[in-house]
């Protein structure tokens, strides 16, 4: 019989995103909760419960789970130490686990703990020693350090972008850690790192040149003595020292062909980074778009994605077109809590004096507005996405002339139109509507629109990465410096096999 433990805390951190992730912003889970969740969504969690489920001599072991309710800041040192604590303490009151299956994201980063992943590895491995195999399945923006392939074993990691295959990853990872139990392979990681960020529509996989790099790792992962194989770009707005690029190649004690493999797929990666980038259009062109084109106009700032960590309260798109006397209607989401508790105290049908955006970042200054409540809510948006319940905490429509605005209190997802939706608002009746996203869906905005604009406006997760203002992570790195060069270079780990 094998007892496995199963654990997970995720994240995604936008260093650039100055309201700090608190304890509060996490969904946490301790022993049969964890596997009650995991059983309900679709994810690697559930995906490895498949597996394990399938097999009568597998025994689970839920210890503990925290998912942040969307990306955000970094995770405050004193949330980070209690999740820590709370992991760690599961880990100890369970039976001693044979095998560990960990669900973690990758660029998870704390104000005391940059390579958060790599420390929660540490603690549980300083509890359950050496000998017991540890498999983490991560999303492929995660952030790879050597630490944490030095106290994993093997990583299984996303193979899509837009992620789709979370249930997929959840069962490689546990297919590599029922291998291992079974003495069926010793696997060895070739990692390369790349010196390079990028961003754009290039990494969606199914029709960008990503895809190319994607394909590669899954031939290689199931070809001769593949274990797993992955392309991790990093996140761009993760400002830690690690954050680069890196292919990763794990192996069945085959380590010059994981070194080769690896090797080719970081050349082939380095060849096209140029092209891995997004075109934006600048504001005030974006402007002068919206308001001539007729039909329906989106404009994706996928400068304050909330998705990918920003805070959602960027107005830049909104004032530019109040200012240039735009009249074309137009619908967009803000989060701002004081503007919301402003509309509360005033009442639905009453018109208030608001000042909107900039309540988080100081990068945008507050908008005065005269504006109409037309609708107050609790937040709670039924998500079109995936069913689940999302929860922007107290939520107000304003409407001013032309303009509707959602204003949450907190943020939540916006690649959909789930927010919208629920407040009343269909964003296809608008001239023009502001998607907080990095990549627009067709089956939610795209599809309807005339005109799509990727805006170059300011934010905490603009795809214009030199606008960000790095300051910590290694240099020089493209496309933050001028002439960078790629001198490959493999490093090999591999735990003491059974
Ligand atoms: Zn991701």
């Amino acid at each position: 019989m094998y007892r496995i433990l199963i654990g997970e805390c995720k994240q995604e951190t936008s260093s650039f995103n100055p309201r700090p992730t608190f304890y509060e912003d996490f969904a946490v889970e301790f022993g049969d909760a964890v596997l009650a969740h995991h059983r309900r969504v679709r994810n690697e969690v559930g995906g490895a419960l498949h597996l394990f489920d399938a097999r009568p001599d597998v025994a689970l072991v839920p210890a503990f789970s925290a998912r942040a309710i969307t990306s955000g800041g970094a995770v405050t040192a004193s949330a980070f130490d209690r999740m820590l604590r709370e992991f760690t303490d599961s880990v100890r009151a369970a039976p001693r686990p044979d095998g560990v299956y960990l669900s973690l994201h990758g660029a998870m980063v704390a104000e005391s703990e940059d390579d958060t992943e790599g420390r929660i590895l540490l603690e549980i491995r300083k509890i359950l020693g050496e000998q017991v195999p540890i498999v983490v399945s991560l999303d492929l923006h995660g952030i790879l350090t050597a630490r944490m392939l030095e106290l994993s074993d093997a990583i299984a990691v996303y193979h899509t972008y837009p992620h789709v295959d979370f249930v997929q990853t959840g069962e490689r990872a546990a297919r590599l850690l029922l291998k291992l139990l079974d003495r069926q392979a010793r696997p060895v990681t070739a990692r390369v790192r790349i010196p390079a960020l990028v961003r754009g529509d290039e990494l969606i996989t199914e029709t960008g040149l990503f895809g190319r790099s994607i394909r590669h790792a899954q031939r290689v992962e199931n070809g001769p003595q593949g274990l797993s194989a992955a392309m991790f770009i990093g996140n761009p707005f993760t400002d830690v020292p690690d954050l680069a690029s890196n292919a990763v190649v794990v192996t069945d004690d085959a380590p010059e062909r994981a070194s080769r493999e690896a090797l080719q797929m970081a050349a082939g990666f380095w060849e096209v980074r140029a092209e891995l980038h997004a075109n934006l259009t600048s504001l005030e062109e974006s402007v002068r778009l919206a308001m001539e084109t007729g039909g329906h106009v989106v404009l994706t700032d996928a400068a304050d994605a909330t998705s990918s960590g920003a805070p959602g309260d960027s107005n830049a798109i909104l004032r530019a077109l109040v200012e240039a006397g735009c009249t074309r209607t137009l619908l967009a989401p803000i989060v701002d809590a004081p503007a919301v508790r402003a509309a509360f105290a005033a009442g639905v049908g009453r018109e208030i004096s608001v000042r909107v955006g900039g309540s988080i970042d100081p990068r945008f200054q507050p908008l005065p507005l005269r504006a109409t409540v037309r609708m107050l809510s609790d937040g709670r948006c039924p998500s079109e996405s995936d069913g689940a319940i999302w929860n922007a905490g107290d939520t107000a429509v304003l409407e001013s002339g032309p303009v509707t605005l959602v204003v949450t209190s907190r943020p939540v997802h916006l690649y959909d139109r789930s927010l919208f939706l629920a407040h009343g608002q269909d964003p296809a009746r608008f001239g023009i509507v502001v998607v907080k996203s990095p990549h627009c869906q067709p089956q939610f905005f795209a599809a309807r629109a005339n005109l799509l604009v990727n805006v170059d406006a300011p934010g905490a997760t603009s795809a214009n990465l030199r606008s960000l203002g790095h300051r910590r992570c290694a240099r020089p790195v493209f496309p933050l410096d001028e002439d960078v060069t790629f001198e490959p270079r493999v490093t090999l780990f591999q735990r003491n096999p059974w």
